[in-house]
């Protein structure tokens, strides 16, 4: 089956060193058009035309803040106008924070749940009524091992809250949407090399953690973003509301 004539929508998928970037460009390979939503416009413009040049298939890249519904409006409308219908959206744009409960401020939770949840919420209550008319759709969250294990890589309570939330949303989601064809998805990773921890994460600390992990490594955006490629196939529409691991062993249940 071809994914051809559909559009994958990434959200976060600027960040150069991401596990966005690098899904957006292994669902490219995989013949889906591209597009991507990221607060940092110019990395959004940048990875849509790397994009292009790679696996000449069609790619727009939006400056978007997923909390703000306005901003996901205006964006919606461009992409409606220039790429051909959304058949899989990857709600991967997400913020975290190493802060402990006891210091955390109402502010900082509200922000991480507001990139983490109701950014996904802003993109998804948009974007799956078309999918379910349509009869197709395949919608994957980027929720974390920090879900499940009660933190412990490196993000704080409100992280770990948040990425919980997503795992009941994608399930509920999956419940109601399934009878539309459509699926909905999240993979939980372990610690992954990128930039989100902003250098916060190195030297003693990010070695014992890597001593942690059966396979004895980091993981790498490459390992997720297959997941989440092959979670997009059409033919993995009998899989839904399920959370996959991808986290080289370090939480095993
Ligand atoms: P990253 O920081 O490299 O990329 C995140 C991207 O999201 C950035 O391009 C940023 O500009 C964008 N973004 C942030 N706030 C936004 C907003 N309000 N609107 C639109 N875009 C916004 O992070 P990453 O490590 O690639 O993480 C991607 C996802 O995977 C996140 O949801 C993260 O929580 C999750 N995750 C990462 C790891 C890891 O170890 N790196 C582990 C588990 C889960």
């Amino acid at each position: 089956m071809s994914v051809h004539g559909k559009t994958a929508l990434v959200t976060g998928a600027g960040s150069t060193r991401g596990i966005g970037r690098a899904t957006a460009h292994t669902l490219a390979a995989a013949g889906w058009d591209i597009a991507i939503l990221d607060l940092d416009e110019a990395s959004a413009k940048e990875a849509a035309h790397e994009i292009v040049e790679r696996h000449g298939v069609q790619a727009v890249g939006l400056g978007c803040d997923v909390t703000d519904e306005a901003s996901v409006d205006n964006a919606l409308a461009v992409l409606g106008e220039s790429l051909p219908p959304v058949g899989a959206l990857v709600n991967n744009a997400g913020i975290t924070s190493p802060t402990p409960f006891v210091e955390v401020t109402g502010e900082e939770w509200d922000r991480i749940f507001a990139v983490n949840v109701r950014g996904a919420f802003n993109v998804t209550r948009r974007i799956a009524p078309g999918m379910a008319e349509r009869g197709f759709g395949r919608i994957v969250f980027l929720a974390s091992v920090s879900a499940e294990r009660g933190g412990g890589v490196f993000g704080g309570v409100a992280y770990s809250a948040a990425k919980a939330a997503q795992l009941g949303f994608t399930r509920a989601l999956a419940r109601e949407l399934g009878p539309d064809g459509v699926t909905v998805n999240a993979v939980a990773p372990g610690l992954i090399d990128t930039d989100i921890t902003g250098g916060a994460l190195e030297g003693e600390r990010k070695a014992a953690l890597v001593a942690g992990i059966p396979v004895g490594r980091n993981g790498t955006v490459h390992d997720v973003a297959d997941l989440i490629t092959y979670l997009c196939r059409e033919e993995s529409g009998y899989i839904t509301g399920v959370t996959y691991d991808v986290n080289g062993g370090s939480h095993i249940h």
